[in-house]
């Protein structure tokens, strides 16, 4: 796909195929730099002032806070778009690892270091439980089993039809994918503190490890084959570096450019008209907003929109976060680069973020050290930190954030002083909070939902919103919401299996 093809030619056009891609998230971005590359006119919009969607970036008093996604793994998906674009990711980003992948601790003291070397982890889980080393060897077999099916070989295939499900079946049936990341973890391991160190990574990309397909499972594979990286600069270096990736071959990118209709003539797409009254032509659309916004506000004039959005609606959708960003006065080398601070609660507490009707009075968070990687995000001797709490969304609990938000924000703070962060609060420089109304307000996201459509098995694959509409030809969706979902590698994975259909389609 390096080589630019003449698709306007090859549809007896006289000027190259135009495309227009709906927001600068990962998996919006990934696919303008596939469209552009392959010789499309691609234009993307992005709402906000800045690209990066849930990867956005504060700047504050001189602290660099990214405000999603940390762990980046599979770098191998990043480097692909650069190759499909000629140039080299080293001339843009530069990936650090990080080790541990993460620590992960828990209210008894007790802590698991979980690193990409075999003894160590070995040593680790034998002082958990002796009987689990032998486990975690299966267990790991199991992961890289799905990992090879799951990820390597439908990760960027689109499931358009039902018989693309039915091929997948036989794996998936032996895989036993109907169960859950949890039960799955639970039939090797038996200690509770390691099942929760093997099931955890489902919540990473917003699913509920006790009803998530074990497909999910194949994350750990993923990160032991490929490992845990962080970008030079934090994540926002890592957008800032696609980004330039596409203009540099030609792409154009317009910033705070809301789009507030999906213009239709025919039965297809023919391009977008912005909030401020600007409009681009464009031969196939693409939406990396969220599903329900798209086909809800987007397309909401016509029947299609309507009808879909209210169908969607009835789905399940993933839980909310609520996010703490703060600065520190002094620099805390003392925690890992990724700490998970498990509370009390596993399998209640979950079951109350994914079901729960209100705020639950305790949490898990994920804290978030990037100056032990980088210390460039933050003054000199200083530290910028992130803490995550996940939360109801707004369809569940409807939490008046503006009320409830900095009491949860002090609840939070004072709990980290008193395990992990002592003298917290008299050391901090600067802090700000992201509420599930803030995910509703300004990323569009159906309920505040962080991660968009609950990855149960029944929302997966052919099951998840296809990455071309089933009735608009030429309109297509790529990011969390669309086949295979959420985390970074699943929406640059959605940006391929997009774009081969958009290519396929307009040079056909
Ligand atoms: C706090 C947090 C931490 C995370 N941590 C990790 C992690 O460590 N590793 C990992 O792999 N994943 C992580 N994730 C998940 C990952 O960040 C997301 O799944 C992924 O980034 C979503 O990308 P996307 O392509 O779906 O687009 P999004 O990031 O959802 O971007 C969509 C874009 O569309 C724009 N938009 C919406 N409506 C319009 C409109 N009408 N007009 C124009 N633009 C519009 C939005 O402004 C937004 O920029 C995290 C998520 C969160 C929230």
């Amino acid at each position: 796909m390096s080589a630019a093809v003449d698709l306007g030619a090859l549809r007896g056009r006289d000027r190259p195929a135009r495309a227009v891609v709906i927001g600068a998230g990962f998996g919006g971005i990934a696919l303008a730099i596939r469209l552009q590359a392959a010789g499309i006119d691609t234009v993307l919009l992005e709402k906000r002032d800045k690209p990066g969607g849930r990867a956005y970036v504060y700047e504050d008093a001189g602290y660099t806070f990214d405000a999603g996604p940390t762990v980046i793994t599979d770098p191998t998906a990043l480097e692909k778009l650069f190759t499909a674009a000629g140039r080299r990711m080293a001339d843009y980003v530069t990936l650090l690892p990080v080790s541990p992948f993460y620590r992960l601790c828990w209210e008894d003291g007790r802590f698991f270091d979980y690193v990409n070397d075999q003894t160590e982890l070995d040593r680790q889980i034998r002082v958990f439980e002796p009987k689990d080393v032998e486990g975690y060897r299966r267990f790991l077999a199991y992961s890289r089993a799905v990992f090879r099916e799951g990820y390597e070989k439908l990760g960027t295939v689109p499931f358009l039809s039902f018989r693309d499900m039915v091929r997948a079946g036989p794996q998936l049936a032996r895989l036993e994918a109907w169960r859950s990341v949890y039960a799955k973890v639970s039939d090797f391991i038996s200690n509770e503190q390691l099942r929760q160190t093997f099931s955890f990574h489902s919540l990473l990309v917003g699913g509920n490890p006790f009803a998530t397909s074990s497909i999910y499972a194949l994350i750990h594979a993923l990160e032991r084959e490929w490992g845990v990286w962080f970008a030079k600069g934090g994540t926002g270096a890592l957008v800032r570096g696609l980004l330039k990736l596409f203009t540099d071959i030609g792409g154009r990118v317009e910033l705070s450019a809301e789009v507030a209709e999906i213009a239709m003539a025919d039965g297809r797409a023919c391009g977008v008209r912005l909030k401020d009254g600007r409009s681009f032509e464009a031969d196939a659309v693409a939406s990396n907003a969220d599903v329900v916004h798209t086909y809800g506000a987007l397309l909401g004039a016509s029947g299609r929109g309507a009808a879909e959005a209210k169908r969607l609606k009835r789905k399940r959708f993933s839980m909310s976060l609520f996010v703490v960003y703060f600065g520190l006065k002094t620099h805390r080398p003392d925690i890992r680069h990724h700490t998970v601070c498990f509370g009390a609660r596993y399998r209640a507490l979950i079951s109350e973020i994914f079901n729960g009707r209100e705020l639950p009075g305790d949490f898990s968070l994920y804290l978030h050290n990037p100056c032990v990687t980088d210390p460039s995000l933050a003054p000199e001797g200083a530290g910028a930190f992130y803490v995550l709490s996940p939360v109801p969304h707004l369809g569940n609990a409807a939490i008046d954030w503006e009320r409830e938000g900095p009491i949860y924000r002090d609840r939070i703070l004072a709990y980290l002083e008193e395990r992990y962060i002592p003298g917290l609060k008299a050391d901090l420089a600067t802090c700000r909070i992201f509420t599930p109304a803030d995910f509703r307000d300004e990323l569009n996201a159906h309920l505040g939902s962080a991660f968009s459509l609950d990855p149960v098995l029944t929302q997966s694959a052919w099951f998840r919103p296809h990455n071309r509409d089933a009735k608009i030809a030429n309109l297509y969706f790529v990011g969390a919401g669309t086949h295979p979902g959420a985390g970074v590698p699943g929406v640059v994975g959605s940006a391929e299996a997009t774009a081969g259909l958009m290519l396929a389609d307009l040079s056909g």
